[in-house]
């Protein structure tokens, strides 16, 4: 990583959480296997927090004396980071508490953040773990884009990695029981999906990356989305309304990696502070489609030259879903289901070892 990155302050008193259950259940032995040796090592503090249920870590961060830590490192999958960064953004003093850089230790079954760090720097030799913990001995810090995320309910959530609808939430959430075979989990629901392959109807827009819908890096802080409409107000005119309306998946994510083998944005970079918009219309034959996900694990998907796949780089989007049914997931957790929309929020928060 190129020395410009800030460093961590030093002594960095560290708070750990563990997700006992996270993968294939063996975040805990990995952690006092070699990270707690090597924290040792580097006369890293740290406490270790494991987590005894689903929000628990959303909530001990809501409330922590964020003043004691100059780091909060999660060891589990996606989920839990998800549920550390919408626990910070629900504190009053959200601006200040998302400075506090975070970590992941991959220990759960979907890790797209940590895969991402391991291919960015060229040590994809080591193993994660091993890996991310050697960064967070070095301690750099990065900053980290967020999309916020408006639902049905009015509800707002903050994300970091992905919003899904179709194909892609279907299999993040079928496989949650293939759980204990760790990340080949997506090729198996890939493939078990694949034989049950379905069309979902829906409205999608989205407002494309130009100059003039630039954000500058930490021009919006926080809570105002000034890009987006009431979700029962029209698109504004500079939005495209994509004309079909027959999908077999739309995917909005913000990093390179949707999983350990899915290199879906080959140029991502964690601060780019762009969207980018995949979708899949209603036509493509199951060959095909299993050739795109094939093709990802080398990020080679869109020179398959398939013309159902569309890629654009966007600040923005609306998805309204037709279909009775469906999933709709956000950084891999189902949310609720119905008209969404969302936006980029530069920089918002801040990653150790990027
Ligand atoms: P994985 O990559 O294996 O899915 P995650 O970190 O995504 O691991 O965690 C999976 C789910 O478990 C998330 O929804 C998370 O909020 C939840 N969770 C966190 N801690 C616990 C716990 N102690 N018991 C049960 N569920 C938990
Ligand atoms: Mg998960």
């Amino acid at each position: 990583p190129p020395s410009s990155h800030p460093l961590l302050r030093r002594p960095c008193r560290t708070m750990i959480l563990v997700n006992p259950h996270s993968g294939r259940g063996q975040a805990l032995q990995l952690f006092s296997g070699h990270i707690q040796a090597m924290l040792t090592e580097a006369s890293v503090p740290y406490t270790l927090v494991i987590t005894e249920h689903q929000n628990h870590a959303r909530e001990l961060v809501r409330k922590a004396d964020l003043s004691k830590w100059d780091a909060l490192v999660i060891m589990s999958g996606d989920g839990l980071l998800f549920e550390v960064i919408n626990g910070l953004m629900e504190r009053e003093d959200w601006q200040e508490a998302m400075q506090t850089p975070l970590g992941i230790l991959p220990g759960g079954s979907g890790n797209a953040l940590a895969i991402r760090l391991k291919h960015n720097t060229g040590y994809r030799e080591h193993t994660n773990g091993l890996f991310c913990g050697f960064l967070l001995c070095k301690g750099l810090v990065g900053s980290l884009d967020l999309v916020s995320i408006h639902l049905t309910s009015r509800q707002r959530l903050f994300s970091f990695l992905s919003l899904a609808w179709g194909f892609v939430a279907d299999v993040d959430i079928e496989s949650e029981k293939y759980r204990h075979v760790g990340a080949i989990r997506f090729l198996m629901g890939t493939l078990v999906r694949l034989a049950t392959l379905r069309v979902y109807q829906g409205r999608l827009a989205y407002l494309p990356v130009t100059e003039a819908s630039k954000l500058p890096k930490g021009s919006i802080r926080g809570p105002v989305d000034s890009l987006l409409p009431g979700l029962d107000q029209p698109v504004p005119e500079t939005w495209t309304v994509v004309k079909d309306e027959d999908f077999v998946l739309v995917l909005a994510i913000y990093q390179s990696h949707l999983a350990e083998d899915l290199w879906t944005v080959p140029g991502a970079q964690a601060d780019d502070g762009v969207i980018h918009l995949f979708y899949v219309t209603a036509g493509i034959s199951r060959p095909a489609l299993l050739r795109l996900f094939l093709a990802m694990e080398k990020g080679a998907h869109l020179a398959c030259g398939c013309p159902y796949l569309v890629y654009e780089k966007v600040r923005a989007l609306r998805l309204e879903p037709i279909s009775p049914q469906g999933v709709i997931t956000v950084d891999g957790e189902m949310v609720e289901y119905g008209p969404v929309q969302a936006q980029i929020h530069p920089g918002l928060a801040s990653l150790t070892f990027v």
